[in-house]
């Protein structure tokens, strides 16, 4: 093996999590995710990191590092290191909403067959998991059958519901569109116009995140006993390694451990990507991802037996929201053209397996702000109001026990995950960029970023999410 050398070390901007800001302490409530946060231990001289070797590090163990590493375990005999800077489920995982649906996508986008592949996937490990065991995916996978409705309330949202019923089931998606008479007949807790209604996709299905992290963290640990496996939280990556010779990529310093990696080392740092790689390839390098945190806030409201939903579902408006075009509210923008001042909420609404009501969410540039914004919840509140007349009786206590969600949802200007190789490093990938999609795309882009590894051709074009000609220092 060549002699190594670090690269610069990061800048403190590249750590994960800046600390807690005072007002996001002391609420009664509770908040999934940063209270398992823990200061990043510093790299200590005196200790000497212990290396380690593998065919495969991966950077990242949110649902996308996580399911790559279990897809690699699974269909390949390579051995695999994940590194986190923290724990599962601390960044925008553990804020995920579940739905795995094809309601809010468009036949023939750049994503269309990644999101059919990657729903496919799904389907296959919880068809896997209800032949396992007892209780099944529902149970492993907090999977459920819901269907989804996308809701539209005025006759020009249905109108343009009806358009998409049509295009989704040109493609292939079983969809339909309901009045709203059949509407109310299917889901009564829910109100529209009498010229609204919604399109009804009945083979969506929604997973829990922390459920599916988990059964997810405990196939790839099966795979520990036969030195396939090993996984380092609390353990932020800091810099690679490279040959001094040939300057090849060979693996990761974290702040404990060296990982070789022999074939790949995969970037899959959601949000804080950016500027991981600016530590990673140091300041000559002029390849930037403008992936960016876009905050979301969720409420979960412990077994609320005021509403009663059959389905998911979600407001027409939500198809922009994850754009830039959002047409659903807008909050506390002072500038429509700065993005920075502007909220937005758009209603989503499901049960999952505990009964719990979950509600969203909203989305804002704010940096990495993990500060619980009542006004946020509270718009969140009023909108689904505004869907569900029964909740406009019900007083929401805000600071009484709720669990609120928050996290950063890794997102790309051009509205489409980064998913391959860094250009000029023929053994360095990068994954991430899938904003408000990162749990429905994980399973498809785990198998993409491993053909990639093995040089198969893939069954989902890789072109439109390669990097190559896409970012300021690729061309
Ligand atoms: C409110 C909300 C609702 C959502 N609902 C849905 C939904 O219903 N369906 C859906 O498909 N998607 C949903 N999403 C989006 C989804 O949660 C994300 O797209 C997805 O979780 C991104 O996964 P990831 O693994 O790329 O990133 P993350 O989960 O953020 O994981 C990145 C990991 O990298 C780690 N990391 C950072 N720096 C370092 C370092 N230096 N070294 C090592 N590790 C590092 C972090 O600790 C983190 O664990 C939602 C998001 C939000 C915020």
């Amino acid at each position: 093996m060549d002699a190594f050398a670090f690269s610069p070390a990061p800048s403190p901007n590249a750590a994960p999590f800046p600390s807690a800001s005072p007002s996001s302490r002391g609420h009664r409530f509770s908040i999934r995710g940063p209270r398992r946060r823990r200061p990043l231990p510093a790299l200590r001289s005196s200790a000497a990191p212990s290396a380690s070797h593998h065919d495969v590090v991966v950077v990242g163990a949110g649902i996308v590092g996580l399911s790559i590493a279990r897809h690699l375990l699974l269909h390949t005999p390579l051995s695999v290191a994940v590194a986190d800077a923290a724990v599962p489920c601390s960044g925008a995982t553990g804020a995920g909403q579940g739905y795995v649906w094809m309601s809010h996508r468009t036949p023939g986008s750049d994503t269309w067959d990644l999101a059919v592949r990657s729903k496919q996937l799904w389907e296959d490990l919880a068809a896997e998991m209800d032949g396992l065991r007892a209780g099944g995916a529902r149970e492993s996978l907090g999977w459920m059958k819901t269907g989804s409705l996308l809701v539209g309330r005025t006759s020009k949202e249905l109108a343009t519901l009806e358009e998409k019923t049509k295009v989704l089931s040109q493609a292939g998606i079983n969809a339909e569109c309901l009045s709203a008479s059949s509407l109310h007949a299917l889901e009564p807790a829910l109100c529209v116009r009498n010229d609204g209604g919604a399109m009804f996709l009945p083979e969506d299905r929604q997973i829990d995140a922390f459920q599916a992290v988990s059964l997810i963290e405990k196939i790839n640990r099966s795979y520990s006993p036969k030195g396939r496996y090993m996984e380092l939280y609390n353990d932020p990556a800091m810099s690679l390694i490279r040959s001094e010779v040939t300057g090849r990529v060979e693996g990761v310093q974290t702040s404990k451990n060296i990982l070789y990696g022999r074939k790949a080392t995969v970037v899959a740092s959601g949000a804080w990507t950016r500027s991981l790689l600016h530590s990673f390839l140091g300041p000559n390098s002029t390849l930037d991802i403008p992936v960016k945190p876009r905050k979301g806030h969720l409420l979960v409201l412990e077994n609320f037996d005021m509403l009663k939903l059959n389905h998911g579902i979600m407001e027409l408006g939500y198809v922009d929201h994850q754009g830039d075009n959002s047409h659903s509210i807008h909050l506390s923008s002072t500038s429509n053209k700065d993005e920075h001042d502007a909220a937005s909420i758009s209603m989503t609404a499901t049960l999952n397996t505990k009964g719990h009501l979950v509600l969203g969410s909203s989305r804002e540039f704010k940096g990495f702000s993990r500060e619980v914004d009542k006004s946020i919840l509270k718009s969140i509140w009023d909108r689904a109001g505004e869907f569900f007349p029964a909740i406009n009786n019900v007083h929401l206590d805000i600071d009484e026990d709720k669990e609120i969600r928050i996290g950063h949802r890794p997102y790309m200007p051009d509205g489409k995950p980064v998913i391959g190789f860094v250009p000029d490093m023929s053994n360095v990938l990068i994954a991430t960029g899938h904003e408000g999609s990162g749990l429905a795309l994980a399973l498809g882009t785990a198998e993409m970023v491993t053909d990639m590894i093995l040089g198969d051709p893939g069954r989902v074009d890789f072109t439109p999410f390669s990097i190559e000609n896409r970012f300021s220092g690729t061309a």
